[in-house]
């Protein structure tokens, strides 16, 4: 985060307190400032994060950047990678992925933050820096907040939700109770940002020995990542890394220390994978590390985080609106807490097959991980997996068979892409080229209507998170006209006129 946010704290709102501005807490905060939703960000730190940390953005989390229209922004930061390759032998190849965005972007965590921090201030968010959250209540009706600012003051707010993006160690998970089970599966692993004298050929590698583990990767501009696992030398995180022992490891699984120098951060770190029971605790929701935590194997936190926060906006927006039934709310936990455990077992699984000390039974593994790979069917899943492109949601019992799925971009009648009209931040009720539109003229502030170019027998209302909220394959026009109305008021609120205060009109 910058360092102004001199910005005095605006009087009790009704709106949204977010403790924390990492990628989670900043999307979130983007979302619900472009829905009217007054909202504040309390951040502990004073500037921009200088670290890296996270370096891959998934697929998914591209097509919902590019819902925002800052996708292509981010992709000019970064290296587009399709080709993943893992302990040697385990290939991965995302270049056929059913997305505007076949490939993983290779770019550091702060260029992310950065983009997402500036949507955010000009859509209108307020965020406080070096203001620390320190409690959280319920109360009945709101939330309160406790929180240090800058100036060493200690002062309370009000708002109808507080959601607590505030990374592994949350306040606000703390200050709730909410107990955080799981256990530690890595310890003592070795992180840095070097320069390399002769840098290998190839952009990826990840491989495993008796002595450990090592990842080496381009980050930018002649910059590498690398991470390196001592087998037989675990340590407190609080120990100095020395830079000649991550030369060792490296040189030991690698092959090569490829002449590492130069390191402009270094630092030890261990993995937990834990996971909170509930995401929602009444009128205060916990999203990405706060919520859950595992391996950095697969690079999903900051991905999985981003998707949370992109999950629970627009129904906290429609809470705050006052057309949001209790279910929508509820359903955050339901849907997001299922994708945090998934991520944990797919981040785990990658991680315990490196940690395995004897070379020929991982090798053993990673043989019969990569023929199975060469299996259509299979390799088409894991790519999905890891891209986050086969998240979907649970549906109710008779649903459609697209409910609660993704759904991917399409161009429109008239010009332009779904995903661009997803911009709006409004549900979009998508028919096929010439079919009729049911009357939907109460919802028209909570939806749009799009015609596809080319004809198709289902009608859907997507979600402004682009995922499949309902569809139909009913022929008769009537028929499917009230089927539709009934989705729109389960999913969008009852037809009736209320204040907009996104756009200040008076609508419904
Ligand atoms: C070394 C390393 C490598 C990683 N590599 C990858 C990767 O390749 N791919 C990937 O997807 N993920 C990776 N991750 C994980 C990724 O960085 C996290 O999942 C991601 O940052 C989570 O985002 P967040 O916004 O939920 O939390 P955070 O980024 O942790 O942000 C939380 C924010 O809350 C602030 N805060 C905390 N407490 C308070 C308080 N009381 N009051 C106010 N503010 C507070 C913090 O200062 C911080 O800015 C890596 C992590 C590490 C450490």
């Amino acid at each position: 985060m910058t360092a102004d946010s001199n910005r005095p704290m605006t009087a009790d709102s009704d709106g949204v307190l977010i403790a924390g501005a990492g990628p989670t807490g900043l999307l979130l905060a983007g979302d619900l400032a472009a829905a009217g939703v007054p909202v504040t960000v309390l951040e502990r730190r004073a500037g921009e994060s200088p670290l890296s940390r996270a370096l891959g953005v998934h697929a998914r989390t591209l097509e919902m950047l590019d819902g925002r229209g800052i996708a292509d922004e981010l992709i000019s930061t970064g290296r587009k990678i399709s080709n993943l390759a893992v302990l040697g032998r385990v290939h991965l190849d995302l270049s056929g992925l059913p997305s505007r965005f076949p490939f993983v972007l290779v770019t550091p965590q702060y260029k992310v933050e950065r983009l997402l921090e500036q949507r955010a201030r000009s859509l209108g968010a307020e965020l406080a820096s070096e203001t620390v959250l320190t409690d959280v209540r319920q109360e009945a009706g709101h939330a309160e907040a406790e929180f240090r600012t800058k100036s060493g003051d200690t002062r309370t707010r009000r708002a109808a939700y507080v959601v607590g993006a505030d990374g592994a160690r949350s306040t606000v998970r703390t200050k709730l109770g909410i107990p955080f089970p799981g256990h530690l599966v890595l310890s003592s692993a070795m992180l840095a940002d070097v320069r390399l004298a002769d840098p290998p050929g190839y952009w990826m590698q990840i491989d495993a020995s008796d002595a450990g583990l090592a990842i080496l990767l381009p980050i930018e501009d002649g910059w590498y990542r690398i991470v390196a696992w001592n087998r037989d030398r675990q340590v407190p995180d609080t120990e100095a890394v020395d830079l000649d022992e991550i030369r060792e490891v490296t040189r030991r699984v690698l092959g090569s220390d490829f002449g590492m120098r130069d390191p402009r951060w270094m630092s030890r770190f261990h993995n937990d994978e834990r996971i909170v029971s509930r995401y929602r605790a009444g009128r205060v929701f916990l999203a990405g590390d706060a919520a859950h935590v595992h391996s950095p194997f697969g690079g999903q936190g900051m991905n999985t985080g981003i998707q949370d926060a992109a999950n629970l906006s627009w129904k906290l927006a429609a809470a705050c609106h006052g057309w949001a039934g209790e279910g929508l709310l509820e359903s955050y936990n339901t849907e997001r807490h299922q994708v945090g455990k998934y991520v944990i077992r797919l981040s785990g699984s990658l991680l315990r097959m490196a940690q395995i000390r004897s070379d020929r039974v991982r090798m053993g593994i990673t043989r019969l991980a990569d023929a199975g790979l060469r299996l259509p069917a299979l390799s088409s899943k894991a790519e999905l997996a890891v891209s986050g492109l086969g998240i979907s949601y649970p549906a109710g019992p008779g649903a459609h068979p697209v409910e609660g799925k993704r759904m991917p971009d399409v161009p429109l009648a008239g010009g332009g892409r779904l995903y661009e009209l997803l911009r709006t931040g409004r549900f979009i009720l998508l028919a096929g080229a010439g079919q009729a539109f049911p009357a939907a003229d109460g919802w028209a502030n909570r939806i749009r209507l799009a015609e596809r170019t080319r004809s198709h027998p289902s009608l859907i209302l997507v979600r402004p998170d682009g995922y499949i909220a309902w569809a139909s394959d009913e022929p008769d026009d009537h028929e499917r006209g009230s089927e539709a109305r009934a989705a729109l008021t389960r999913w969008c609120g009852e037809a009736t006129a209320y204040a907009d205060p996104g756009s200040g009109r008076s609508a419904g």
